[in-house]
């Protein structure tokens, strides 16, 4: 199967309503033009040199997600050009980025990262934490941003129940702050959980933004 191929399998498959990040991660320009010109607009990357580098050389309407760990010191590279930072896991992070958007005379779509799966993923807000971080209200003045939902990674295991488990929680969660805090907010719709090996449960437990990888692509190459 091509990735042309394997990209119309994966949209085949998502409901209406359900959005695809393609991660292009680890795969190269090729790929990402292949799965380009079958459509598809909207990658998602996790290391800042390697998303630049791609970025340069890549068609303009291409929307970059970032969905790995960001460093502080790597907001200002991106700020300029990025879609949507979909792992923001500290509020300094949320206020580098905001000072840094402002200054860039942009408004940057954040996703705000739950840790709810039991092993690693060390990155991420509990669900407490993330209430509390909200409640605080510190977000409230930050011009540079725009909170537009939830992204969180399940456990990395074959049981399916917890997997479920997890995203169950991830939905609720999402519900309380969406309730709480953005019940006046359209634009915070964004449900991202769900990667190749667990999009279909994600997307039947609340997922509205699947991030698939190696389905697209295959096996990461370097
Ligand atoms: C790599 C990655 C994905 C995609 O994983 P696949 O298993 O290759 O689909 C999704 N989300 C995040 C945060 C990732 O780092």
């Amino acid at each position: 199967m091509s990735v042309a191929d394997n990209l119309r399998a994966v949209l085949g498959s998502l409901p209406a309503g359900v959005g695809l990040v393609a991660v292009s991660k680890y795969h190269g320009e090729a790929a990402i033009r292949e799965a380009y010109a079958a459509g598809q607009r909207v990658f998602g990357e996790s290391h800042e040199r390697e998303l630049a580098a791609k970025a340069a050389s890549l068609p303009a309407d291409v929307v970059w997600h970032f969905i790995g760990h960001l460093q502080r010191n790597k907001v200002r590279h991106i700020v300029g050009y990025i879609g949507m930072v979909e792992s923001v896991d500290s509020l300094r992070l949320m206020e580098e980025i905001d000072r840094q958007a402002v200054a860039a005379g942009r408004v940057v779509d954040i996703l705000l990262e739950l840790h709810i799966a039991r092993e690693e993923g060390k990155y991420g807000f509990t669900p407490s934490e993330l209430l509390g971080l909200l409640a605080s209200g510190a977000w409230r003045g930050m011009r540079g941003i725009r909170i537009c939902g939830l992204m969180m990674m399940a456990s990395n295991t074959d049981d399916g129940a917890l997997v479920a488990a997890e995203f169950d929680r991830a939905k609720a969660c999402f519900d309380e702050v969406k309730a709480r805090f953005f019940a006046d907010a359209p634009w915070f719709a964004v449900r991202s959980w769900g990667m190749s090996g667990d999009y279909v449960s994600a997307v039947a437990h609340g997922s509205n933004l699947v991030r698939v990888g190696t389905r697209i692509f295959g096996e990461r190459v370097y």
